[in-house]
């Protein structure tokens, strides 16, 4: 067992009712630091592991209003327990759970294990996404308490990897070899990106990189480019380096569904 007390987690959102991050209705916990730096982040203001404070500005009547809001709150993992809880009911009728996200939620290692294990005595579906740019030592504790990972894989090119997200991919690869042989329960997320890798070539790589896999992908997600991160680089001054970028249609993403369906993969768009 983790020593639960005085094990405190960042948080900077937990979201409920989520439908996209597992199967089933969940509530998302996503915990602050992030290794990589994707130009495309849609939680930009998870990647710095330290919380900051952030001067919101409302207008009402004409007037505005402002105050200043904590971007990360340092939680115990009983205060997350209890804030889970609430929606056990809609976990059970759905099959859902509970996912810790981020960021990259394994950055917190001892916050992880302990609140992934405090869900395992309340008998709770347990989810850990990941974008599997860690050490591979933080893996091992969690294993037998993460019922599926999300893991996501971006590029086969490092060049290409490390000019977008900061760092090549080696290490994501081998990380996913690595789960895949530990026979864990696997969904492969990749977020197609116009400029990156909505192309077929990158992901037909991509698909025979999980094909040469030796344990079984459960689902490949495909998530579509959108601009939520343009407007939180903007609310918290932040560069914007996907200025101009539209979002990406479903539809536009059909192709690359056959590219893995094609090859024996389950396949959804979104997740
Ligand atoms: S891995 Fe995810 S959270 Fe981290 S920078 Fe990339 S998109 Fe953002």
């Amino acid at each position: 067992m983790f020593p639960v007390f005085a094990v405190k987690g960042i948080i900077f959102n937990i979201k409920r009712f989520a439908v996209h991050d597992g199967p089933g209705i969940r509530t998302t916990v996503f915990l602050k630091g992030c290794p990589l730096s994707c130009r495309w982040c849609h939680n930009p203001e998870g990647i710095d592991p330290k919380p900051f404070l952030y001067h919101k500005k409302v207008l009402v009547d004409s007037e505005w209003f402002g105050h200043t809001e904590e971007v990360g709150v340092a939680y115990s993992v009983d205060e997350v327990l209890s804030m889970v809880l609430r929606d056990r009911v809609f976990y059970e009728e759905s099959g859902g759970g509970v996912t810790f996200s981020g960021g990259e939620p394994l950055l917190q290692p001892e916050f992880l294990a302990a609140i992934l294990e405090a869900c395992k005595r309340e008998g709770l579906h347990t989810a850990v996404d990941t974008s599997g740019h860690i050490s591979r030592q933080y893996f091992d504790p969690i294993l037998p308490l993460t019922r599926l990972f999300l893991f996501d894989l971006k590029h086969c090119d490092p060049l290409k990897h490390q000019q977008s997200t900061g760092f090549t991919n080696e290490l994501i690869l081998s990380n996913l070899q690595y789960l895949s042989k530990k026979n864990v329960s696997l969904r492969v997320r990749i977020p197609v990106i116009p400029l990156f890798n909505h192309n077929e070539n990158d992901m037909t790589e991509m698909m025979m990189f999980l094909q040469s896999l030796p344990g079984k992908i459960e689902q490949v997600d495909l998530l579509p480019y959108h601009t939520l991160g343009n407007s939180k680089n903007k609310r918290f001054g932040m560069p914007n380096l996907m200025e101009g970028v539209p979002a990406l249609k479903k539809e536009e993403l059909l192709p690359y569904t056959d590219v893995f369906k094609n090859n024996g993969f389950k396949v959804t768009i979104g997740g």
